[in-house]
Parts: C-alpha cells; sequence; structure tokens
C-alpha cells in the first residue's frame, strides 16, 4: 500500500492529493500564503491499489 499526501483548505474547496510530500507541502504553503487560508496536510493510505486508469490528481 502506498501513502499519498491529502492536502485540504478548511477555508474554501482547495484540495489535492500528491504522492511526494514536497509537492503536498509546497502545494499547501502556497495556498496558506496566497488566500490567508487554513490548509491542513495529511498523510492517507490508498484503500485499495489502482486496477485501471481512473482520474488521477497530481
Ligand atoms: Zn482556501
Amino acid at each position: 500500500m502506498k501513502g499519498v499526501y491529502h492536502v485540504t483548505c478548511h477555508e474554501c474547496t482547495f484540495e489535492g492529493l500528491y504522492e511526494r510530500r514536497g509537492v503536498a507541502a509546497d502545494e499547501r504553503g502556497e495556498h496558506e500564503r496566497d488566500e490567508g487560508h487554513r490548509v491542513s496536510l495529511l498523510e492517507i493510505e490508498r484503500p485499495e491499489p489502482t486496477t485501471g486508469s481512473g482520474p488521477q490528481t497530481v
């Protein structure tokens, strides 16, 4: 199972899933700076390995 990083803004609809922690942290910091919003970064586990070509947010 592979961990992913979930970035979620508490004050608007901004959110994203990232495989790299550095990228997730950058996106989080950028949004916080640009919007002045409170954004959380959570490491989560994928419920299941993806089997096909589903939509992927990077
Ligand atoms: Zn926001």
